[in-house]
């Protein structure tokens, strides 16, 4: 069988595949448009539920569309090893943005076939239904259920924009399977993708090694003042919103400012009730975004959030709420997971870098209930979600390597403690 630290993929067959896949739901401008449990999704489907076929696997899928191909190892009692992501795109999403982690993991399975490989433990790639959430909300539905954070029901009963819920649209393309969608032991859980940023690219650099996946919170502010008119009423006399809204933007970059490189600060919508030209609004939201992938550093960033919007409210005279939404945790990635990533990083002599994720992604929930780490590698002017996303074949091929010998590297029993 030889040595297997020898083993590589065949980044030739690797983007060739990808190319196959991306002429379903082809767009003009060269992206996709696959979304989730359309006729394309159900046609990617096929195709890689083809594809892992003719390796001899055992395809099965769950009741809320997941599929598993599983490669048996010697010993298929074991938790299986597992590389998963998703196929779904956006409605004018890119050619790698969920497929290169599918594909990936197939070409891991056809590397260990062609090298008549027996792991110790079974080998599994997994596709994640509906991960972006462009087409059913909420996003990661299919890992969602899987790891227990989302409700089977009501996720069937989520509707698209013509009404059609997601569970007839599984039934539909014949992809509402009879395993349970539950989690099950897995040795562990591995995700490669594109970063869907400018950092490895600018750096210079083939792979990030991921710690984790950024925290956030989100908030809708709320500032009551008073309408008055925006000519007679003197500035000093004004209980004007903006007033204090102003200077807490401007604090909350420098917050942002203060825990970087990771801390993020955005406010991606503001309204002015009642939003006329020549009135002072009575009240603004403010939709407030803050990330940190420190879960201490988080929680401080929303302590002195809190604690300047109070001071700006008081200072001039408004009433203020602080309506937190969401809160979506840290997410730490498990340390051997991590290692088993950074040796075979280092072992295949790849330039490289530790990093968090900026975006969620489906290994967000697999964490919950499975040791997990992702690989990143660049994209093209960090460029995602948009039909030019592109990448270059060698670092796809790169990543396909550390993703390969990640796996090998937790194949086998666990360790007891
Ligand atoms: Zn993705």
């Amino acid at each position: 069988m030889g040595d297997r630290s020898s083993l590589r993929v065949d980044g030739a067959r690797l983007w060739q595949s990808l190319m196959q896949m991306a002429q379903i739901g082809a767009t003009a401008k060269g992206g996709c448009n696959r979304q989730a449990l359309t006729d394309e999704d159900r046609a990617g489907r096929d195709l890689f539920v083809a594809w892992c076929e003719q390796l001899g696997c055992d395809v099965s899928v769950d009741a809320i569309g997941n599929i598993f191909a599983r490669r048996s190892g010697r010993d298929d009692s074991l938790p299986p090893v597992l590389a998963g992501s998703h196929l779904d795109t956006q409605p004018t999403g890119g050619k790698f943005d969920g497929v290169y982690g599918v594909l990936a993991g197939l070409e891991v399975l056809r590397t260990l076939d062609a090298a008549q490989v027996v792991t110790e433990a079974p080998f599994e790639v997994a596709v994640w239904t509906n991960e972006e959430g462009s087409r059913f909300n909420p996003a990661m539905i299919g890992s969602g259920v899987w790891s227990g954070v989302m409700d089977l029901d009501e996720v069937y009963a989520a509707t698209d924009k013509s009404g059609k819920t997601m569970g007839g649209e599984l039934e539909r393309i014949g992809y509402r399977g009879d395993l349970p969608a539950r989690a099950r032991p897995l040795r562990a859980a591995f995700e490669v993708h594109i970063e869907q940023g400018p950092i490895l690219e600018q750096q210079e650099l083939q792979i990030g090694v991921l710690s984790g996946i950024q925290g956030l919170r989100w908030y809708d502010l709320i500032i009551e003042g008073d309408a008055c008119h925006a000519g007679p009423t003197p500035m000093e006399s004004r209980r004007d919103p903006f007033m204090a809204a102003a200077p807490i933007m401007s604090d909350c970059y420098r917050l942002a400012a203060a825990h970087a490189p990771w801390g993020r600060a955005t406010f991606g919508d503001i309204r002015a009730e009642p939003g006329s030209r020549n009135t002072v609004p009575e009240r603004l939201v403010i939709n407030v975004d803050l990330r940190h992938p420190d879960a201490r550093q988080l929680d401080q960033m929303d302590r002195e959030f809190r604690e300047l919007v109070e001071r700006e409210c008081e200072r001039c005279r408004l009433g203020f709420e602080v309506n937190e939404i969401w809160h979506m945790p840290v997410t730490e990635f498990a340390p051997e997971c991590v290692q088993a990533v950074r040796q075979a990083t280092d072992m295949l002599g790849y330039s490289n870098m530790d990093m968090v994720s900026g975006a969620g992604h489906d290994s967000l929930y697999i964490a919950n209930v499975a040791p997990t780490g992702m690989i990143f590698v660049p994209c093209e002017n960090g460029i995602s979600h948009n039909e030019i996303e592109n990448a270059k074949s060698e670092d796809l091929e790169a990543g396909c390597n550390v993703l390969l010998h990640a796996m090998l590297a937790m194949d086998g029993r666990p360790q007891v403690q």
